[in-house]
């Protein structure tokens, strides 16, 4: 049987993969120290006797006593607002988590796949965005401390691959969303729907012009698994290129929900990126891969999930 060890299993994308590595017929290991996660994501898995959580931070050095064929490294906090109150700890589990999880990778003769991001263009100057493209990114302003550890995680992983020959694949996700996003993470599209079922002014920065491309989470996951079954070791975007502006996107949430949500306008986070869009080209050829899920469909599923939340929270 494959062994997979999924670290940030417990997050938002680390549950849908777990979910789908295990119906692919693997043993999956989640290695999550709930710091953004919630073992409420996994809570499904818990009785399937191929799947085990173990709470730990990957940033200290851990071992694993059974064989592991794959290890995929998702654990880091991700949205603006939680890698914001945790610089340092999103700093470290990009290189300390990722120096840890290379090393049992190595010890264990395992492939590994890193969750990188959109992130590492920094705000682009080319667009759309292709894999050769090196990006824009402030090393010193506050989002520094997510970009520059993905791209440090990035340089070590493709470090691991040409001096140890290590079986490497990078992932480039561009933003991705879907149920199992927390309502509060502060991300747009939590943010959004949130607001609009509670009929509260849907929060735009900056004046909603900057674009954003907004993938569905089984399309990822898709393209996750046919990155991790590839022979590519150079990095991957995967994303849906479908463009569109804040205000566009406010305008569809409140369309999908039926809301009667005004628009509020405030202050455009600092180096918020101002166009974003993936290059599939690469994902295309060498995966046969895109994203078939339109905005409209994806946003009602995750738009019934926010809603069940809200009834079983009994706050909506
Ligand atoms: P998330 O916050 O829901 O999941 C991250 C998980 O990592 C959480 O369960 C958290 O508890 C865990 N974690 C964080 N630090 C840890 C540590 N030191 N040790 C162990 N576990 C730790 O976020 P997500 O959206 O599911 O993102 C998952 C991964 O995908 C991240 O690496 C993120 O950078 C990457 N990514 C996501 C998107 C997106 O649109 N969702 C875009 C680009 C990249
Ligand atoms: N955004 C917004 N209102 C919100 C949250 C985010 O207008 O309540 C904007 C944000 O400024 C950015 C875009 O939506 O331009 C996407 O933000 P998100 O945090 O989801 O992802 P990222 O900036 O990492 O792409």
């Amino acid at each position: 049987m494959t062994t997979s060890l999924v670290t940030g299993g417990a997050g938002f994308l680390g549950s849908h993969l777990c979910e789908r590595l295990l119906r692919e017929g693997h043993r999956v290991i989640c290695v999550d120290n709930l710091i953004t996660g919630n073992t409420r994501n996994i809570a499904h898995l818990r009785d399937n006797p191929e799947f085990k959580h173990i709470e730990h931070d990957v940033t200290i050095s851990f071992q694993i006593d059974e064989p592991v064929d794959n290890v995929l490294n998702f654990a880091s906090p991700a949205s603006p607002i939680d890698y914001l109150e945790l610089p340092i700890q999103t700093l470290k589990v990009g290189s300390l988590g990722t120096h840890n999880t290379l090393g049992l990778a190595m010890h264990k003769g395992s492939r590994y796949l890193l969750a990188s991001t959109s992130e590492v263009y920094g705000d682009p100057l080319v667009h759309p965005q292709p894999e050769s493209y090196w990006g824009n990114v402030n090393p010193v302003g506050p989002r520094g401390v997510y970009d520059e550890a993905k791209r440090f995680g990035e340089a070590m992983v493709m470090a691991y691959h040409r001096a140890h020959g290590l079986d490497t694949r990078i992932v480039r996700i561009f933003n991705t969303y879907g149920p199992r996003m927390r309502p509060r993470d502060g991300r747009v599209v939590p943010a959004f729907i949130h607001q609009a079922l509670a009929n509260e002014p849907l929060t735009v920065f900056g004046d909603g012009t900057q674009t954003r491309s907004f993938c569905f989470v089984d399309d990822l996951v898709e393209g996750i698994w046919r990155l991790l079954n590839s022979d590519t070791h150079e990095p991957m975007n995967i994303g849906n290129p479908t463009e569109m502006t804040i205000l566009e996107f406010a305008e569809a949430v409140i369309d999908l929900t039926g809301s009667s949500s005004e628009l509020l306008f405030k202050q455009l986070p600092t180096d918020d990126p101002k166009i974003r869009q993936p290059d599939i080209g690469r994902a295309r050829a060498e995966l046969g891969w895109e994203p078939s899920v339109p905005l409209a469909e994806g946003l009602k599923t995750t738009i019934d999930y926010f809603r069940a939340q809200l009834d079983t929270s009994g706050s909506g």
